[in-house]
């Protein structure tokens, strides 16, 4: 996965700017990310222009499988479930791009 940002109205990847590609599944990823907080901005009254970006985070569940994660920065925290235990972790950002793992307890 590649990161890209949108930062400023302006698509760049690895801090680059770039054009946007009709049908690239990463950039489409990051744009919809945009809108869901450009909308949870609005609905909040809130006058700002949002940054949204792709952040991939690699994890070992504790049954010994690499998870790799599509981390979403803006919204503090996701489930993921591991796909051999059934085991599931959500991640815990803060605002400055550390991130925790956390196991949830049945
Ligand atoms: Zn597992």
């Amino acid at each position: 996965m590649k990161n890209y940002e949108i930062r400023d109205g302006k698509m760049t990847l690895d801090g680059k700017p770039v054009q946007l590609k009709f049908g690239d599944l990463d950039q489409i990823k990051v744009l919809r990310k945009f809108e869901k907080l450009s909308r949870e901005l609005k609905e909040q009254g809130v006058d700002l222009e949002p940054t949204a970006k792709t952040i991939e985070f690699h994890f070992n569940c504790l049954c010994g499988v690499q998870r790799s994660v599509d981390v979403d920065a803006d919204f503090g925290y996701e489930k993921h479930k591991c796909l051999h235990c059934e085991r599931e972790y959500y991640i815990e950002s803060d605002n400055y791009d550390n991130y925790k793992l956390y196991l949830i307890e049945k």
